[in-house]
């Protein structure tokens, strides 16, 4: 059981872990570590040797788990602090990889740079994201976009001060929100709310958690310019998934296949990238139920499933891919119940029609 909204469930294969900056200075954990004697001291770099504790015992709770599960990782810790051993990161990593079809998995570190380095495997079923309460901290996204993982996320929590504008490319998952307890510090919506309209500009779900109160998650809501309350909720629409589909194949980044135009010329990506394309959409017929998935997790791509097909099926002519128009012609009146959308699939224009 968690209290934490954005996720289901936490595992906390590590426990103990020691403060690395300003957003740990009322950690919620290390309060509930030393009142409850989880911990035999305050959570110091001096102190981390006897805090810090490994849990072999726990790697196997998310496989006794059937139902499929959101799980936040270490909680009460962080899983990549410096006294965690690689060889204990592999066990965990392996545990979430195994169970890559059943569950996922949100990482959250201050460590920013050893998960950069970390090998994985990340599965897709893997969430690598880091905590960033100030602009001294706004440094990790830059180490989180140097990992390995596909999805990345960041949580704007505690948030201390106003961000200005953040880089936020290929971030699929932002979170937010004020610090809580008896130690609280300032918090002005004001600073969310520009995080929340530079997401809604790039079109990254928006998870707006608590203002500032004593109790966690007492003000859920977003307060406006003009005063009103605002819920943001938003999540990734692959983690209302139950399953994930196997990679079938390896791409390097951007894994964003159906909006090239982020990262390289139109050019370059058919010359470099046209293999993953015809990768993804010969996988997608043959997975129709699966295809709705992959097209969300593009980030740019609009939320509504008929915006999303409308912009996968404007694509595959622009990439000479007009032989698989029929067979997604098909798939998609399968896959899209939309009453009238399968009759505005434009038709294959038969001066483009393939040898
Ligand atoms: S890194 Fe996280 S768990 Fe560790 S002290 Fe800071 S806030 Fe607490």
């Amino acid at each position: 059981m968690t209290n934490i909204s954005w996720t289901e469930e936490s595992w906390n294969p590590t426990t103990g872990c020691s403060r690395i900056s300003e957003g740990c200075r009322n950690c919620y954990a290390e309060a509930l570590s030393l009142r409850h004697k989880w911990s035999p001291a305050e959570w110091t770099a001096q102190n981390a040797g006897r805090n810090i504790v490994l849990h072999p015992d726990r790697l196997d709770i998310p496989r006794r788990r059937k139902k499929s599960t959101k799980y936040f990782v270490n909680s009460m810790s962080d899983l990549f602090h410096e006294l965690v051993p690689d060889s204990f990161i592999a066990e965990v990593f392996t545990v979430m990889a195994d169970l890559r079809h059943r569950h996922t998995f949100q990482i959250l570190t201050k460590r920013a740079e050893r998960m950069a380095a970390w090998p994985g495997p990340w599965t897709l079923n893997i969430w690598a994201g880091v905590s960033v309460e100030n602009r001294r901290s706004l440094y990790r996204l830059d180490y989180l976009r140097q990992s390995q993982a596909e999805h990345l996320w960041v949580s704007f929590e505690p948030l201390l001060e106003d961000l200005g504008l953040i880089d936020l490319d290929y971030i699929n998952w932002v979170v937010a929100g004020g610090e809580s307890g008896p130690h609280r510090r300032p918090f002005d919506h004001a600073w969310a709310r520009l995080i929340r309209d530079q997401c809604k500009e790039q079109r990254i779900p928006f998870y707006f958690k608590q203002g500032s109160d004593f109790k966690p998650q007492a003000r859920p809501y977003l307060t406006e310019a003009d005063g009103s309350e605002t819920e943001w909720k938003q999540c990734p629409t692959s983690f209302q998934r139950e399953k994930w589909r196997e990679k079938p194949y390896t791409r390097s980044k951007p894994i964003f296949v159906f909006n090239p135009e982020t990262e390289f010329s139109r050019e370059d990506f058919v010359a470099r990238n046209q293999p993953y394309i015809l990768g993804d959409i010969l996988y997608l017929t043959q997975h129709a139920d699966e295809m709705l998935l992959l097209c969300s997790q593009d980030p740019y791509f609009a939320q509504s499933r008929r915006e999303q097909i409308e912009h996968l099926i404007e694509i595959i002519p622009e990439y000479h891919l007009l032989q698989y128009m029929d067979e997604m012609r098909r798939l998609l009146a399968e896959v899209i119940k939309y009453g009238d959308f399968p009759d505005r699939i434009p038709p294959l224009p038969e001066s483009k029609v393939p040898q």
